[in-house]
């Protein structure tokens, strides 16, 4: 990894991409034990966005071809998605080249993150920015000396440092470019919600019907929440929990400007307890995408994760899968998916409840071939060496 203060790199130039991955061997393991081939092709598929901005248009508001028609008035070329009614995309351009400049200003991992899509990078997602001026054009680099994009100072750096709010670096050129969809028309008028397509899956094969009973067990920020509420027109009773307020906070802000507050029930609880906290509900179905490695995601800049990180994650998820075994109804459906890349928080941890005798696996329908792989047991894999971000999804069926 090329380390601040000993040079800049373009990403395509990086020799060792496992440099940028942090990963211990185990993980690595889990990696390639989930996906198969060579971790390298695996990671550079990461490094990279997905091939569209993918989001899921609000069906109760309006038709994919109304808000095609209203994103292409503003400039920008939306297309249906081939599989999902509900899905659309506006292609995401790029690689391009960035010509480093003499200043430049280092990101974190976040805003670095951001801003390689081609947005603003703000003060606070500042790490340094040496001698900047107001008015100077400076290249954004990423901590680990990704050239990233090249744009403008809006203010002086002491000025950013001191602050720390608004815009610090007018971004206008960057490696790739993606419509800024929060400053779109539909976007306003909650006619889209920014998702990955895998994402929208899950929740689709949770099929809601009106006047099921649904629990969402971590909701928040709402993605799968307000497609649940879509799908069932508003007709079943949907518990949205999460633990964390702020994020509850931004759920219900999405909520809000899609026209759905009202539609689901909103707790701020902590999942792992629901069987002690929420006595009197017992759900048709549950969908339980909980905290995982975001390994899955992409476009990654760098990424740091432990074995340690692993074991501890799956015993959580491993918590709330049982708990949510507690609650559901007999031969209730739970959609389990999380938006990682390894066996342990997928394919293994799936394989323990089966053979625990706690869920079965149903198999998914047909259509989800044309998308994902789909192992024998019956397990969904979106692996990002295709179009999507990596992502796994599972329909299990509580056995009693
Ligand atoms: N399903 C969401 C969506 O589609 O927008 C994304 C969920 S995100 C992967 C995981 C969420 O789980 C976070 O919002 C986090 O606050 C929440 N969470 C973590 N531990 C929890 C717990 N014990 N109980 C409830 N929520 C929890």
């Amino acid at each position: 990894m090329v380390m601040r203060g000993v040079g800049y790199i373009y990403i395509d130039e990086v020799k060792n991409i496992r440099s940028l991955f942090l990963y211990d061997e185990k993980v690595i393991e889990s990696i390639v034990k989930a996906l198969g081939g060579d971790i390298d092709s695996i990671l550079t598929s990461i490094t990279k966005p997905p091939a569209g901005l993918y989001m899921r248009v609000n069906l109760l508001r309006a038709s994919r071809e109304m808000v095609i028609d209203m994103i292409e008035r503003e400039g920008y070329r939306a297309y249906s998605d081939a599989v999902l009614d509900e899905a659309i995309y506006i292609p995401i351009e790029g690689p391009y080249k960035v010509t480093l400049r003499d200043k430049v200003v280092v990101a974190d991992k976040r805003a670095s993150e951001s801003v390689m899509m081609g947005s603003n990078l703000y003060a606070p997602g500042v790490i340094s920015c040496g001698d900047v001026r107001k008015g100077d054009d400076v290249t954004v680099v990423s901590e680990n000396g990704i050239i990233l994009a090249n744009g403008k100072a809006l203010m002086d750096c002491k000025d950013a440092m001191r602050i720390k709010r608004g815009i610090f670096v007018e971004v206008l050129e960057s490696l790739y470019r993606a419509a800024p969809l929060r400053e779109l028309s539909v976007w306003r008028e909650g006619l889209v919600y920014p998702q990955s397509l895998p994402s929208m899956v899950a929740s689709k094969l949770l099929n809601p019907e009106a006047h099921e009973v649904i629990i969402d067990m971590c909701a928040a920020p709402g993605g799968k929440t307000g497609h649940l509420i879509e799908l069932s027109k508003g007709m079943a009773t949907i518990y949205a929990i999460d633990h964390s307020a702020s994020r509850i906070q931004e759920m219900m802000e999405h909520l809000e400007r899609l026209g759905h507050m009202g539609r689901a029930a909103i707790l701020r609880l902590d999942a792992r307890y629901l069987s002690k906290d929420l006595t009197h509900v017992r759900p048709d179905k549950i969908i339980l995408d909980p905290p995982c490695s975001s390994t899955g995601v992409r476009p990654k800049i760098w990424h740091k994760f432990t074995w340690k990180d692993l074991e501890s994650i799956v015993r959580y998820q491993r918590q709330l899968l049982e708990e949510a075994s507690r609650i559901l109804k007999n031969k209730g459906l739970l959609v389990y998916s999380t938006c990682s890349i390894t066996y342990d928080e997928n394919q293994g941890l799936v394989n323990e409840m089966v053979n625990r005798g706690i869920f079965e696996v149903v198999e998914p329908p047909s259509w989800v071939k044309k998308i994902a792989r789909i192992s024998s047991l019956g397990t969904i894999t979106f692996d990002p060496r295709d179009k999507h971000p990596g992502f796994f999804i599972a329909i299990l069926k509580k056995t009693s």
